[in-house]
């Protein structure tokens, strides 16, 4: 049966999948092996060196391109690898990129620390509105990158409107989709060229590796990546490909159950006297519920909440948790909280954070894989306990 006819759940599990011939291990062996024997001369089994090549992280690349409906993506060590090697592939000094203003802070760091001292710059706009986009694009803007659900607020962008832009002006649409996954936004369907994931957060999903990819249809662009990837030694390691290979076949079972929490989860913080507001694109009340129903077939695992209380009730909250993990990172199997003002988003200051959404209150949930009634207990007693209910009475007060 080819991959079309497959499900997605079908597709994570067996899809590019072939036992190794040696002994047909129903896993893929871990070639842990830096370099390869050439039988003769210029003769080879078709791998070298592990920087070039290595038949575990190639296994990899054939399982996540079967995911995204592409030829094998590409593997790299990190999601930033795979970032970075993108834009090093594409761009050249007098170059210019056009990206999602709340993009991925190391995306962001990688033009103003690293491409920008190379003469090549970037403009970050808020691509909620795709005229934005249309509007920064100049004579040498060579790709577009967007992030949707944007970080930490899940603004969302329009890909395929986006897509009609890029297309007009002959240029690279890139979108990175380590929130969702092609499981639930299959962005190069939607128009993109080129998927970005970082590996370490969904698709492996336990929280063990960390890693990256790149897929295209564009045999051409596949190439290139592959050539600035051994020439920069970006390379995905063959153990961190072969827990990666593991974990992302229960990719779609996971991904259900994140969704099916989260939901629980924002509706139970919706009603909560003690929030001011719920970002989460499945509710009822989120502004763009239309375009994440027109592109996403549901809503993810991740949530955004501001508190009506302030900063230090805030970092009361988030110290008073005992089952929800105070870590960055996400997509994994524990709920993860994380205060962006005061770690992710810490560099911006307070102006940039203001724009943004990025308010003193903002918390970010990563959903697990926790009984959602365990969840809610927790973030209940935390609340409690760091007088958030207190706080807001009063802020409701002074409004009134
Ligand atoms: C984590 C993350 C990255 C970077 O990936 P690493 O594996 O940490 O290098 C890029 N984009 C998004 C959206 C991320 O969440």
């Amino acid at each position: 049966m080819s991959a079309p006819d497959l499900d997605i759940s079908t597709v994570a599990i067996h899809g590019g999948r072939s036992l190794d011939s040696h002994a047909s291990s129903i896993l893929f062996p871990l070639y842990q092996t830096s370099t390869f024997v050439h039988d003769a001369v210029g003769v080879d089994k078709g791998f070298s060196y592990s920087r070039v090549s290595n038949p575990t992280v190639d296994a990899l690349e054939k399982a996540i391109g079967a995911l995204e409906g592409t030829p094998p993506a590409v593997c790299f060590r990190t999601g930033m690898a795979a970032v970075t090697t993108l834009f090093l592939s594409v761009l050249k000094a007098g170059d210019h990129a056009v990206l999602t203003d709340v993009v991925y802070g190391g995306t962001m760091r990688l033009f103003r620390e690293v491409l920008d001292h190379l003469g090549i710059t970037a403009s970050f706009v808020d691509t909620s509105d795709p005229a934005n986009v249309e509007a920064a694009i100049k004579p040498t803007t060579r790709i577009v990158f967007l992030e949707t659900p944007g970080n930490p607020t899940l603004k969302l962008t329009d890909i395929a409107a986006v897509a009609e832009i890029t297309r007009r002006h002959s240029i690279l649409l890139g979108v990175d989709n380590t929130f969702l996954t092609p499981v639930l936004q299959n962005v190069l369907q939607l128009g993109a060229d080129i998927s970005l994931l970082s590996t370490t957060k969904y698709i492996d999903g336990h929280n063990a590796t960390v890693g990256g990819s790149l897929a295209t249809q564009d045999e051409t662009l596949l190439e290139r990546f592959r050539l600035i990837r051994k020439t920069i030694g970006t390379t995905q390691a063959p153990f961190e490909a072969w827990l990666t290979l593991q974990g992302m076949k229960t990719l779609p079972a996971r991904l259900k159950l994140h969704c099916e929490n989260a939901e629980a989860i924002a509706q139970w913080l919706e009603n909560n006297p003690a929030v001011a507001r719920v970002y989460f694109p499945g509710l009822a009340s989120c502004p763009q519920k239309a375009l994440a129903e027109k592109q996403q077939d549901a809503a993810g695992g991740m949530i955004a909440f501001e508190l009506k209380a302030g900063y230090d009730a805030t970092i009361r909250m988030l110290n008073s948790v005992q089952l929800c993990s105070r870590a960055e990172s996400l997509g994994g199997l524990e709920t993860l909280i994380t205060h962006p003002a005061s770690t992710t988003h810490a560099d911006l200051g307070p102006e940039l954070r203001h724009t943004l959404g990025i308010t003193d209150g903002l918390v970010r949930l990563s959903i697990g894989l926790e009984a959602p009634q365990d969840i809610i207990r927790d973030l209940e007693q935390a609340f409690a306990a760091a007088g958030c209910d207190a706080e807001a009475k009063e802020v409701d007060h002074e409004a009134r």
